[in-house]
């Protein structure tokens, strides 16, 4: 029997739609600038992205052809997040803290055609320009646009440049959105490629719609109409997580930080602008924390939660936190995953260290995302939060393929094999213990990178610590531990090294050490440990190498 249900399609047009007539004059857009604020309720946005739209189409953009973003967080950009799926056209936000070399590459593979640039960013993208074959109009967007689109007119040969409010002017505030079949491409992402060219994740209409729906349910961001989210994650990075369109859809306001991404910026707004939800990456928040704890002051009651993922986030963060009385709640996902995979809402019932454990773990599985741990020998493993192997996923708002690549290694059986190594518990709560190419092979036993970080990162005395495997002729492979000491503190190896005693097995605990000044970073703020690996490989790192700690076979009595 067939239901007698609608079959309406799941398309960003519809979430636009939703968001600008019920919400359109409540929900609201908040870009800080160099003079304060600027804001625009959502209906208002609408207009504007309906002007950009009937612009686009008059530079020649039909069907699919992609639209590039190279953009701060800003109301101009939520346009485009709207628009230009509403059009038919894909939005493909570009990474501005890439290599040229790199943008170039992902901007030429996905055969962009129209970039649109913030003015403020067009020294960036201003290298990249004669390498980009597919592009043909560039438009400025801000303040003096005209002026700076003149600055590099001529600059690009074949591409014209055009100031996004003189496209805009004179165009009609409403659009008649075509219809759209809801398993088209709406969107595309390039995973940051820590190894190999980034590839292209392409997002479905219904894949965007079917995870702002997701990630709004209650055990996931529990987003509302109440709610004023700031997404200090990048627009450009995996949309931001999904938090703008979300948004839209259920009619929360938006505050923008632009370009504005220092620490006192990111606290002021949440202040003025009573902030009930914020994302971004851990170290991004140390340095928030950090700003907090030197201005106790600083108002941040109507903070709800900080949403902390792309990275594991250290106990000392949720702790410092707690100190302002801000929770931090965990989340994990991947370009790949739209991305929210899981948030970490500890069951009601669950107190004292069990209830830092559900924290602290990656999360529980969102609503519709399935997920199984594949053991190195090929099994399933049991939901038991123990067993560890690679993490594989599946769902509708999960990637089943890169675009125009081959890379079936990377699926298995209709699940996407993750790279990230961990275990499942028999609530659903995945832990994981480290990237699979990450995880330190000392000896055939495995040694997990990310634990020793999260200890060492709660050492009062340090500041950052990254722990990656170098080569060792007797076991293969040993941990490298880089250390940032806090401003003003002292510490040495062998102090190190003695508070992790008890906390690991002997045998885990790092020999080599080395004190920087800041561990390197990827484009999307995280520890960069290919780099970390080549640095020691030249001998580029002044290591300190302690005596080796009890042998390897000590770790079956310890355990
Ligand atoms: P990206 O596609 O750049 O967002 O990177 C995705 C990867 O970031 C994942 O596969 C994980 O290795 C890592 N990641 C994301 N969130 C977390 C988290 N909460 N804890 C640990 N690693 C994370």
């Amino acid at each position: 029997m067939r239901s007698t249900m609608l079959d309406v399609p799941l398309t960003i047009g519809s979430l636009t739609h939703h968001g600008s007539t019920v919400h359109g004059r409540t929900g609201s857009v908040a870009t800080l600038t160099a003079d304060g604020l600027r804001r625009a309720p959502y209906a208002e946005v609408a207009r504007n992205a309906a002007r950009l739209a009937h612009a686009l189409r008059g530079l020649g953009v039909t069907a699919d052809q992609r639209v590039a973003t190279f953009m701060w967080n800003n109301q101009e950009h939520l346009e485009a997040y709207l628009a230009v799926p509403s059009m038919g056209a894909v939005l493909h936000p570009l990474n501005i803290r890439l290599p040229s070399d790199q943008v170039a590459y992902i901007a030429n593979h996905a055969e962009d055609f129209v970039v649109l640039v913030d003015a403020t960013l067009l020294p960036a993208i201003a290298p990249v320009l004669p390498s980009l074959t597919t592009v043909r109009h560039l438009v400025v967007v801000g303040d003096n646009a005209a002026e700076a689109a003149d600055a590099v007119r001529g600059k690009a040969p074949g591409v014209e440049v055009h100031a996004y409010s003189d496209l805009l002017t004179g165009q009609p505030d409403t659009f008649d959105w075509p219809d759209i079949d809801e398993r088209s491409a709406a969107a595309m992402c390039y995973s940051s490629g820590t190894t190999g060219n980034p590839k292209g994740v392409v997002y479905s209409h219904r894949s965007v719609v079917l995870h702002s729906m997701g990630i709004a349910l209650g055990d996931a961001l529990a987003i509302g109409s109440n709610d004023r989210a700031l997404p200090v994650v990048p627009m450009f990075h995996v949309l931001a997580w999904g938090i703008p369109h979300a948004c839209f859809l259920v009619g929360a306001s938006l505050v923008l930080p632009d370009r504005f991404m220092t620490p006192e910026p990111l606290a002021r707004l949440v202040e003025d602008e009573r902030v009930t939800l914020a994302g971004a990456v851990p170290s991004v928040w140390g340095g928030v924390l950090q700003y907090l704890d030197a201005n106790p002051d600083t108002d941040w009651s109507s903070l709800r939660d900080v949403i902390v993922g792309g990275s594991a986030c250290p106990r000392t963060l949720m702790e410092g936190f707690e100190r302002h009385g801000v929770r931090i709640l965990h989340a994990w996902g991947m370009t790949e995953t739209s991305p929210v995979a899981t948030v970490a809402v500890p069951p009601e019932y669950s107190g004292g260290e069990r209830r830092w454990r559900y924290r602290l773990s990656q999360g529980r599985l969102v609503s519709l995302v399935e997920a199984r741990v594949v053991t190195p020998d090929g099994a399933v493993a049991p939901w038991n939060g123990e067993t560890v192997g690679e993490v594989e996923v599946r769902g509708p708002w999960i990637t089943g393929s890169y675009y125009g690549e081959d890379a079936s290694d990377r699926f298995d059986d209709g699940w996407l094999r993750t790279g990230d190594v961990g275990h499942l518990d028999a609530d659903g709560f995945l832990t994981l213990t480290d990237r699979a190419k990450d995880v330190i092979k000392s000896g055939g036993e495995w040694i997990s990178s990310v634990q020793l970080e999260n200890l060492l990162m709660g050492h009062p005395s340090v500041a950052e610590a990254s722990v990656v495997g170098v080569p060792d002729e007797r076991w293969g492979e040993r941990p490298l531990a880089t250390v940032v000491v806090r401003t003003g503190e002292s510490v040495t190896a062998e102090q190190l090294r003695d508070f992790l005693v008890g906390q690991v097995p002997r045998w885990q605990l790092p020999e080599r050490w080395s004190f920087v000044a800041e561990v390197p970073k990827t484009s999307v703020g995280k520890f960069d440990k290919k780099v970390l690996r080549q640095r020691y490989a030249e001998g580029d790192l002044v290591v300190e190498t302690l005596t080796p700690p009890a042998r390897q076979a000590d770790a079956a009595d310890e355990e």
